[in-house]
């Protein structure tokens, strides 16, 4: 079974030769383990962050041990309790191939629903993260949102969500196609290239009114016309800063962050784990709409193990349209 090791630490963007793939021999399963295949693993750019050897809401990866991050795989053989062969499980452990775990490692799902892989974004922590942050700051009917990073695994679930709640929603992403699928599927209102001039420019001329919720997938000029454009009482959901994560120096701060004090703003920071607790409504609420159709699942499919860091690293280049995942063969 092949798994991929940090192996150097990156300064600024990552590279190839801070990975190695190791090729790794299965143990005899112990009592109450269970042996799985991984068929599908995240990518995400929150494990940039893991990357670095600093103190953050999540340890940092060791050097020299595998990656991990969710993944969807299938039991190949159980001596635990509550899994036998065939479950769809979904774990912390991917970047591995096949991995031995013990039960309170796994979480059973439902295999009926399909792809599996939508296990890794919009009904897994992508979409638990769009869906958290929305209720963190009670979007309701009537409220216009914008959401950067719109066209990725959080952003084109939260813009969906907010449609299905009665939101006029705005989108800001960074390719002609990425623009397209936000418009012709997943019915946002007003998108823009933020490529293609200043932020802030391109905001006010969709969002004349001004906005009443940010969604903030990327920090940085984003997050800075955001604030400029909020109306008065508005709210920010500090869900990401991707702009910044490959940053060797801080980027320096919004120039307008008194903004918050003139216009009562509230800003309110998000950390998916927070939520696994609502895991089950979440399911049910989220569950039900994509069952129901009411919820485009757009995913980019990387295939083969040997395409994991490829995939990752592509987050930073905007290669992923909807959720990056990588399909295990
Ligand atoms: P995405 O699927 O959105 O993938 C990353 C996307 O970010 C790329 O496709 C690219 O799209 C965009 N991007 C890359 N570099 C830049 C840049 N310099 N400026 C602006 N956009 C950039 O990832 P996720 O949906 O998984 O995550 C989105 C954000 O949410 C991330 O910041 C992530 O860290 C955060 N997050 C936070 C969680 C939490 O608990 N707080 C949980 C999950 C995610 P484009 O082509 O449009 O540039």
């Amino acid at each position: 079974s092949r798994e991929i090791h940090l192996i150097s630490r990156p300064h600024g963007m990552p590279t190839a030769a801070n990975f190695a793939t190791v090729e790794n021999k299965l143990e005899p399963l112990p009592d109450e383990s269970i042996l799985v295949r991984n068929l599908y693993m995240s990518v995400d750019p929150y494990m940039r962050g893991r990357m670095n050897d600093t103190k953050s809401y999540v340890p940092p990866f060791q050097l020299g041990q595998p990656m991990e991050g969710s993944a969807v795989g299938e039991v190949v053989e159980s001596r635990a309790e509550g899994f036998k062969a065939g479950d769809i499980v979904t774990s912390m452990l991917g970047w591995r191939e096949y991995f031995i775990a013990e039960a309170q490692a796994l979480h059973p799902v439902n295999r009926e629903i399909q792809p599996l892989s939508v296990y890794l974004g919009t009904l897994g922590a992508t979409g638990l993260t769009a869906w958290a942050g929305l209720n963190l700051v009670d979007v309701k009917a009537g409220d216009i949102v914008f959401i950067s990073g719109a066209a990725g695994a959080v952003g084109n679930v939260a813009g969906q969500l907010a449609k299905l709640r009665g939101c006029e929603v705005i989108g800001a992403a960074g390719s002609g196609e990425k623009i397209d699928f936000l418009k012709n599927e997943c019915g946002f209102d007003r998108v823009f290239n933020y490529k293609d001039a200043p932020v802030l420019e391109q905001l006010n001329r969709v969002a004349p009114d001004g906005i009443d919720v940010y969604f903030d997938n990327v920090g940085g000029a984003s997050l800075e016309a955001a604030l400029a454009v909020l109306r008065t009482y508005g709210r920010i959901i500090a869900c990401g800063g991707i702009s910044g994560y490959n940053a060797e120096k801080p980027a320096p701060g919004p120039s307008n962050l008194f903004n918050i004090t003139t216009k009562r703003l509230t800003m309110k920071g998000l950390i998916v784990s927070d939520s696994l607790n609502l895991i089950d409504e979440f399911h049910k609420e989220v569950g039900g709409y994509f069952q129901a159709g009411k919820l485009k699942n757009r995913e980019t499919v990387a295939t083969g193990i040997d395409r994991a860091v490829e995939a990752f690293l592509g987050l930073f280049d905007g290669k992923n349209i909807g959720k990056m995942v990588v399909k295990l063969d």
